[in-house]
């Protein structure tokens, strides 16, 4: 809850302004409540305005995409990208393409981005894009025509040191490719304006496991500092299975951890054996298939059906929770299973997974609650390395960029555990350290570049 008088004047304006936006408004009551301490502490925030101008964004472009389908039939398409600040940076964060995008999660995934993009230490400001077109179900073909209208617009917005987009739900490697072509054929230029691209045009190794593997180096450093302990011998859940779940289950695997759960927006597997990567991959980036094949697959494997009274994801008995689909999939029904459960620890892979109420119940139950924002900054990390590799027209190992993302996600988490000293935090509530830590550094730059 909100008590500070500038704070909830600040909020009570954002309602106004963004009426119809819950996924939105959510984002911004999350954070405020958060910055409600930096608030007090430093009065040269109400002074400078600078809550205000950290929650407007520079720049919201929304635009018509058409494209021809694969009977010749005409198409129309929404298209978004939020420039929310370039004061640390060019504006830097993925484009989402799912039938759900609209202009409130659009904009709270920028929100979220901006801190989570501060806390890299990495020099990159806050965007995010996308559109309500849904890649499945379409053929290449088709997938390729809408890339290519998609970027006729949006490549007047972005550029190597202005706006660089990168993949998130619905955009992996095959859409940055169409993508990257389109803006080569129009810039008649080559240069590093996407990441998450091919290794044979500039994409860095390690990029396509960067979020999970992030999600589980800073859960490690989280539960070491904190419980002096693991993933070793750990019971884990993960849900989702696309790109963040399939290297999140590879890394808490590689670190002796049991993942027992996978998932789509049909249903979820269990598979007390702990679920097979090989094959998972295989299903989901070979064949593109829905998780329910991975039970005809694996023997001794489950899978139940997403349907209200059958049993979820959040049910199954686990030490560590790692939700990694997308935002509000764990509500407090589901935060209150975990914690009957036992569970010591929730890393956010996905964006705003936990919905508010979820995530106070986690840390008043002294859960360690890793956001997103800092948990998943791993993608955008590496994405960060790649824009380097770009500039310096080189490429490091996979050992070298996984070395220097584990040396990230380590320093976020104690970036983080400082903060919590600072303003004496409850050492499970990585959230309000995550918030502070990241907005003090973007605060700080705007307040230094005067009024921009
Ligand atoms: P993908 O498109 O690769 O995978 C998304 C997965 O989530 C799919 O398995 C999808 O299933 C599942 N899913 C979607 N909606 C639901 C739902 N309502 N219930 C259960 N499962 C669902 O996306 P990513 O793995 O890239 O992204 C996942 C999350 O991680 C997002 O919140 C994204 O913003 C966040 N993220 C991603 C980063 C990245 O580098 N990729 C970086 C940082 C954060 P289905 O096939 O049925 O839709």
């Amino acid at each position: 809850m909100i008590t500070n008088a500038y704070v909830k004047k600040v909020f009570e304006d954002f309602c106004k302004k963004n009426p119809n936006e819950p996924e939105y408004t959510q984002a911004c009551q999350e954070i405020l409540e958060s910055l409600e301490l930096a608030v007090e502490k430093h009065p040269s925030i109400e002074k400078n305005h600078l809550l205000e101008r950290f929650l407007e964004p520079e720049r919201f472009v929304q635009f018509r995409v058409t494209w021809l389908d694969d009977n010749n039939q005409i198409q129309v398409n929404r298209g978004y990208r939020v420039q929310y600040s370039s004061a640390i940076g060019p504006y830097k964060g993925g484009l989402r393409f799912h039938p759900s995008v609209n202009a409130s999660i659009i904009k709270f995934l920028g929100l979220e981005h901006s801190l989570k993009n501060s806390l890299t230490t990495l020099p990159m400001g806050r965007g995010k894009g996308g559109s309500d077109f849904d890649p499945k179900g379409n053929s290449d073909t088709e997938i390729m025509k809408f890339c290519q209208s998609f970027m006729t617009e949006l490549y007047r917005h972005i550029g190597p040191d202005t706006d660089v987009p990168a993949g998130d739900i619905g955009v992996g490697g095959r859409e940055v490719g169409f993508l990257f072509g389109q803006y080569k054929r129009i810039r008649d230029e080559y240069t590093g304006v996407l990441t998450g691209k091919g290794l044979e045009f500039g994409g860095s190794l390690a990029r396509t496991e960067a979020t999970g593997y992030g999600l589980c180096y800073f859960t490690n450093a989280a539960l070491k500092t904190l419980k002096n302990d693991s993933f070793a011998g750990k019971t884990v859940v993960v849900s989702g299975s696309g790109n963040v779940a399939i290297y999140a289950t590879q890394k808490a695997q590689q670190l002796g951890g049991k993942v027992v759960t996978v998932s789509d927006s049909n249903g979820w597997i269990y598979d007390p054996n702990g679920i097979d990567v090989a094959v998972l991959k295989q299903l989901k980036e070979v064949e593109r298939a829905r998780i329910s094949e991975y039970a005809k697959r694996v023997p001794g494997s489950v899978y139940t059906e997403t349907k209200a009274g059958n049993p979820t994801v959040w049910t199954t008995k686990c030490d560590i929770a790692l939700p990694c689909a997308t935002q509000n999939e764990l509500k407090i029904d589901d935060a209150k299973a975990l914690v009957a459960n036992g569970v010591t620890a929730v890393c956010e892979g996905a964006n705003m997974p936990c919905t508010l109420e979820a995530a106070h119940y986690l840390i008043d139950n002294g859960v360690i609650y890793g956001p997103g924002k800092a948990a998943n900054a791993g993608g955008v990390a590496t994405s960060g390395l790649e824009m380097c590799q770009n500039s310096m027209r080189l490429s490091w190992s996979f050992d070298e960029v996984d070395s220097k993302l584990k040396d990230i996600m380590e320093n976020i988490y104690e970036n983080i555990y400082t903060t919590q000293k600072k303003y004496d935090l409850k050492s499970n509530d990585l959230l309000t350290g995550a918030n502070i830590a990241g907005f003090e550094k973007i605060a700080n730059a705007m307040k230094a570049q005067g009024l921009v």
